[in-house]
């Protein structure tokens, strides 16, 4: 297997892919692969509904909370929670700490009233704002938070309290990376294809009592239509479901969130101790406090230097390690199912490059 560490989609774990072929073509003695089923028969609902009980149990089982899946990825919440959650005379408020971020709050400048409620676009996002001196609007609809920048490599290890003003989480690419208290959020979301399974799926986790009927809104972009019907109003992507169902067996069997958390810490303080040791050759991008455990980003002297780097790892088997197009420089990916040994190998690749090119 190749030393993955793209940005998304992502490594998934090899004992799940390796299940998944095993019942690839004759699921649970069908004869039919899951994704031949029919989405309205009991074996297939039975994958369902089990996926959403795992997901909320993994979480700690809070109520009220229900388990959505969306097609459209991340990006179509972003335009959907302005869309079902902003009304009128009301501003919907955004956390602007990096370009996701930046794409949710546009997408809600064209339902409606927003406002930067922290922002840290000043130091380019290479820095987190400090959420103690976030101004809220008056009638704020909500606060958007992005909990993990992937592009800029920046993660937030503490979520604001926002009273009685509902907050959403963007928690695409970390979620069920760490453990989290649910209870502090109204809705979290996060497109599958990092820490959850394949592409083509978004997983919503609402608070029930944030969903009202909306008519107005066309019928596949309302969250009651989801609610109402299971997320089974339409055709699912029900084979991106099951093999989510699948991850979320893996994740209990790694000890939950507070043992992936562990393999995480491991693995992202391999990494950042081989840039922080490295005499500066390696540069980390962002503020030591405000950097991520999934994505972490560095430079070298120039960019000559850094393709150089992506063109040697690339020969040497590891894929993924170039900076996303709009920042540059370098960013190794560490979801949950990157192995601890794809991060030794990085690491010793790493000090084998220094050596040969300083
Ligand atoms: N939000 C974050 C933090 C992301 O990293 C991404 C994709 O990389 C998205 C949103 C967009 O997700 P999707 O491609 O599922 O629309």
């Amino acid at each position: 297997r190749a030393y993955n560490f793209n940005a998304g989609p992502a490594a998934l774990p090899l004992e799940v892919l390796e299940r998944a072929q095993a019942e690839f073509v004759n699921y649970g003695n069908t004869g039919m692969s899951i994704m031949e089923m029919s989405h309205r028969g009991p074996v297939y609902e039975a994958v369902h509904n089990e996926a959403q009980e795992r997901l909320l149990s993994l979480l700690g089982s809070p109520s009220g909370y229900k388990v959505l899946f969306i097609q459209g990825g991340a990006s179509t919440q972003f335009a959907m929670i302005p869309m079902n959650f902003l009304g009128q005379g009301q501003t919907a408020n955004y956390v602007m700490s990096g370009s996701w971020a930046d794409k949710a709050i546009k997408e809600a400048k064209l339902i409606g009233e927003t406002h930067e409620a922290a922002s840290s676009k000043e130091s380019k996002y290479m820095s987190l704002p400090d959420l103690k001196d976030m101004k809220l609007s008056d009638h704020a609809a909500y606060l958007h938070l992005t909990s993990n920048e992937t592009i800029e490599g920046t993660q937030f290890k503490e979520f604001p309290d926002t009273g009685s003003v509902p907050l959403i989480c963007d928690m695409s690419s970390d979620i069920l990376s760490r453990p989290f208290d649910l209870n502090q959020f109204a809705m979290v979301y996060a497109g599958a294809q990092k820490n959850l399974g394949p592409s083509g799926v978004a997983v919503v986790i609402v608070r029930e009592d944030m969903i009202t009927d909306s008519k107005h809104l066309p019928t596949m972009l309302r969250y009651q239509t989801y609610l109402a019907n299971n997320s089974l109003y339409n055709t699912p992507p029900s084979f991106g479901i099951y093999m989510i169902n699948e991850v979320l067996k893996w994740i209990e069997e790694k000890g939950g969130l507070q043992g992936v958390q562990a393999m995480n810490r491991k693995k992202a303080g391999l990494i950042y101790d081989a840039i922080d040791h490295s005499d500066g050759f390696y540069r980390g991008c962002v503020n030591a406090e405000a950097r991520s455990d999934m994505n972490i980003t560095f430079r070298l002297a120039n960019e000559e230097l850094e393709k150089q780097f992506v063109k040697e790892s690339e020969q040497a088997g590891f894929v993924g390690l170039k900076g996303h197009r709009s920042v540059g420089g370098l960013r190794a990916s560490v979801y949950n199912a990157v192995p601890y040994e794809s991060a030794q190998a990085l690491v010793e690749f790493m000090q084998q490059f220094k050596s040969n090119h300083s």
